[in-house]
């Protein structure tokens, strides 16, 4: 059995709904798990519709709502679907979505469990309507819905595998199906919690659900199918002449998606390394480009630096304390690491201030956390940077080192740089107006050179 993931530029019109069907009936292996992501765009559509639903008027809150359902139904239209169950499910579902709008307009707030349920519509559409559609062209295929087995915590918008529960509801509900079908469709993004609420598991998350299932059918292989041919020395849209990489190792594209890489969510390595199961990324638009593996660490290890990657947005975090004393210093870290659930990308102390940089999202959040109360909060919107290599790229490689320090420093006035914070990594938080200058330098000069 293998695993299918494609992406929403994959699914996000009928062309390209076409040309998902052509790869995977073109893929020889007979038993596929086919996990899709929300038609591009939608996932952001719906957020929006969530929020903006507790406080414009019901004519506002509708016309949100038909732009979502005509996008839809055009896509239905141009593949030419004909099928009862597709008319009844879509009618259900927008249904329910003009109802769940309505609830949030009456309660005039949206909570982040509305977030999850609203936005979970997103992967329910495509992946219906994709089903539908293979099965008109003849395939063996048939739709599982992903809240039945991927089973999670009751942390809405960013929801925690229960792995307990949802490896064997994996192989008791996925498993015997695809002794009877070909091809089993299912969502990416979304799952439900011990009540069976909805929850999803982060922005990006489709990724994540594909590991997930492949690890827990024991998949021979993962691929995801996306917009471009692989992972690429940096983000092909920053740098137009970026080249993919081939071959890298588990750990490289671990760091390269926690890192910024949008092209993996950070967490979908992990389920794949534990089985040891081959992830490859591939081009829905051009199938027979090679792509890139990823494979175990022990096989293969980068000997210079393989990739450049940011995040565009990330916040410098200073929180000073009048009393903060050294004694008092461990507790009142373990405290502040547990009340920050986020992403850190650097942490330092010094005195009597402790500096983080965390994602931009969590900033509001800590400056009301109880735990924090006594603490001056204040921050700077920053980039982060980093570049991917070898192993022990700061102890082994002083030149890589002292080449990515002077080009951070050559472009910036005031950067940190913190180059001991991964092994495979040399990392600094820099200007946001410098960040595309820098990253076109560390291109060239680490990578192209
Ligand atoms: P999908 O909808 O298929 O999940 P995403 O938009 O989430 O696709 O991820 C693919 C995008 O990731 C690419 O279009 C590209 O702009 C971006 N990206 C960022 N860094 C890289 C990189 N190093 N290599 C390839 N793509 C990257
Ligand atoms: N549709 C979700 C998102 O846009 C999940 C995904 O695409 O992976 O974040
Ligand atoms: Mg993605």
């Amino acid at each position: 059995m293998i695993v299918m993931k494609f992406g929403g530029t994959s699914v996000g019109t009928a062309e390209a709904m076409k040309q998902v069907a052509a790869i995977i009936q073109n893929d020889t292996r007979k038993k596929k798990v086919v996990v899709l992501s929300a038609c591009s765009g939608i996932t952001n559509k719906l957020l929006y519709l969530a929020k903006k639903s507790a406080y414009i008027d019901e004519q506002e809150r509708i016309s949100l709502i038909e732009e979502i359902i005509l996008f839809h139904s055009d896509i239905i239209i141009s593949l030419g679907i004909e099928s009862p169950n597709l008319d009844a499910q879509f009618t259900l579902i927008t249904k329910e979505i003009y109802e769940f709008c309505e609830g949030i307009s009456l309660l005039g707030e949206c909570t982040p469990r509305s977030l999850d349920r609203l936005s979970s519509f997103g992967e329910l559409l495509s992946t219906l309507i994709f089903s539908e559609y293979i099965k008109g062209i003849g395939l063996h295929a048939e739709l599982v819905n992903a809240l039945s087995f991927m089973k999670t915590d009751s942390t809405y918008t960013s929801a925690h595998i229960q792995y307990d529960s949802m490896v064997p509801q994996v192989q008791k509900i996925i498993i015997p199906k695809c002794e009877h079908n070909d091809i089993i469709i299912t969502q990416g993004f979304i799952g439900s919690d011990e009540h069976d609420i909805v929850t999803t598991l982060g922005r990006g998350g489709s990724d994540f659900s594909a590991a997930l299932i492949g690890m827990a059918i024991e998949a021979q292989e993962i691929i995801i199918w996306t917009d471009v041919s692989g992972i690429a020395s940096a983000d092909p849209k920053l740098i137009s002449h970026a080249h993919t990489i081939e071959k890298m190792s588990f750990q490289e594209a671990r760091l390269l998606s926690f890192f910024g890489a949008k092209v993996l969510h950070p967490e979908t390595i992990l389920p794949a390394i534990k089985h040891n199961i081959p992830v490859i990324v591939k081009n829905t638009f051009s199938p027979h480009d090679k792509g890139t593996t990823i494979v175990s660490d022990s096989s293969y290890s980068a000997s210079k630096i393989i990739s450049v990657t940011s995040k565009n947005a990330v916040g410098l975090v200073e929180f000073t304390h009048q009393t903060f004393s050294i004694t008092q210093k461990m507790s009142i870290i373990g405290e502040f690491l547990d009340t920050l659930q986020c992403d850190l990308y650097a942490f330092g102390c010094l005195e009597n201030t402790m500096y983080a940089v965390i994602s931009l999202d969590r900033i509001n959040f800590l400056s009301k956390a109880e735990s924090l109360k006594d603490w001056d909060i204040s921050y700077k919107d920053q980039s982060f940077i980093a570049a991917i290599g070898p192993n022990k790229v700061s102890d082994k490689y002083p030149d890589i080192l002292s080449t990515f320090n002077q080009i951070i420093c050559q472009h910036n006035s005031m950067p940190i740089l913190l180059s001991g914070i991964s092994e495979y990594a040399l990392c600094a938080v820099i200007d946001q107006k410098s960040l595309h200058q820098t990253l076109i330098s560390l291109h060239s000069e680490l990578i192209e050179q």
